[in-house]
């Protein structure tokens, strides 16, 4: 799932990245040139990807996601092409749309579970002139509604993540590559109103480890979506990560998440011993302590990331974020500007939501530290506050 962006990512290669390479050139060369691949580089890298999760995984489903480096009409190649790539692994119904759009869904029908794979580049690289770029909005209603009626579970699986990015530190940076406002807007709408058949959301793209909760019309969390990690390694400046696998563990009656393994590979210390190493990292339950894997649990965990004394929950949740990549993991490089980032980005899909998260919480932030008189730590935030506020967007 999700392979061709999680490899192809890469836009500056870091220097520890250089050891690994020499491990296995054939993968590592493909996607370290991604700024200057040509059209027939990138389905060149996507043919040899799909052939190692083909080899690897003969026995297994594979539901491949197009990521947003991924050969797309945008750069001038066919889905057709890339559907023609991944023929082996996707129905024929299933082919027909990603041909058309890029998208599919796939039914196990025993199971009554269901996965939507959407093109989310769609939201991102069209001209804001069209509605429904490539009929997606208009199939996926008919694919849930259809759902609905049939009484399945959904998991909705795509590449570029609705809402705002968490790193974007204090004030909202436009992020490069996410959704148009009005497609954000539209998703957490559909979510809302497809949230009792919908049981996951699964996406990629920012290479952090961190979620997202969705809310209803009266503030109940009624969906979460889960943003893992990237295979691939990354820097820029607003963090890097080590790269990370994700192992969901669901109930395969009722497709109900249940957890999930983080795996991990330091490169640090792969570097040193010219060998990669994967470990394990964490354990979402076990990790944060949570009893279930629901919008209600991880909506209340977010909130305790700012009002725990001490904050240790939201300090697990930092050292994770970066996949433990040491320049970005230390839970005190985080300043409260920095930690309201992450959990109103974590709180608020919605970009105005989002900005009114950041204001409304600098204030009790602020309110908070007068009443205990931390006079350096006021100052701090309303600094941080007058910055919000001259940053925002008009
Ligand atoms: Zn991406």
């Amino acid at each position: 799932m999700d392979a061709g962006c999680r490899f192809s990512d890469v836009s500056r290669r870091d220097s520890s990245e250089k050891s690994t390479r020499r491990q296995s050139p054939a993968v590592h060369d493909s996607i370290s040139l991604s700024a200057s691949r040509s059209t027939d580089h990138r389905m060149w890298v996507l043919k040899n990807l799909t052939d190692l999760l083909h080899h690897t995984f003969s026995s297994q489903f594979v539901f491949p996601v197009l990521g947003h480096e991924d050969p797309n009409p945008g750069l001038g190649q066919t889905y057709k092409e890339v559907a023609d790539l991944w023929g082996h692994w996707l129905p024929t119904e299933s082919l027909d749309t990603f041909s058309k759009g890029g998208y599919y869904t796939f039914e196990q029908k025993a199971k009554k579970l269901r996965i939507v794979a959407l093109n989310t580049n769609l939201y991102v690289e069209t001209d804001g002139k069209e509605d429904d770029p490539g009929g997606q909005w208009e199939w996926l209603r008919t694919v849930l509604d259809k759902s609905r009626k049939n009484k399945e579970t959904v998991y909705i699986v795509g590449h570029i993540p609705p809402g705002v990015d968490e790193r974007q530190s204090g004030v909202f940076l436009a992020p490069q590559a996410s959704f148009q406002e009005k497609f954000n807007k539209k998703y957490v709408q559909m979510v809302r109103k497809y949230s009792d058949i919908i049981v996951g959301q699964f996406f990629g793209h920012l290479h952090s480890d961190t979620f997202r909760i969705i809310y209803g019309e009266n503030g109940a969390p009624v969906s979460w979506l889960f943003i893992a990690p990237a295979l691939s390694p990354r820097r820029t400046p607003s963090g890097a990560n080590n790269p990370g696998i994700r192992l969901y563990k669901f109930d395969t009656i009722s497709g109900q998440v249940l957890d999930y393994e983080q795996f991990y590979l330091n490169l640090v210390s792969a570097n040193q011993r010219h060998q990669a190493e994967w470990l394990a990292e964490y354990n979402l339950t076990s990790y944060y302590g949570l009893p279930d894997v629901t919008a209600a649990t991880l909506s209340d965990l977010a909130e305790r990331f700012i009002t725990q004394e001490g904050a240790p929950l939201f300090a697990r949740y930092y050292r994770v974020n970066s996949v433990r990549q040491p320049s970005s993991s230390d839970p005190a490089g985080c300043d409260a500007s920095c930690t309201l980032s992450h959990y109103c980005a974590i709180t608020r899909v919605d970009y105005t939501e989002f900005h009114s998260c950041l204001e409304a919480e600098t204030s009790a932030f602020s309110a908070r530290a007068a009443s205990t008189a931390a006079a350096p730590a006021l100052l701090w935030l309303l600094l941080a506050a007058a910055a919000a506020a001259a940053c925002r967007p008009s």
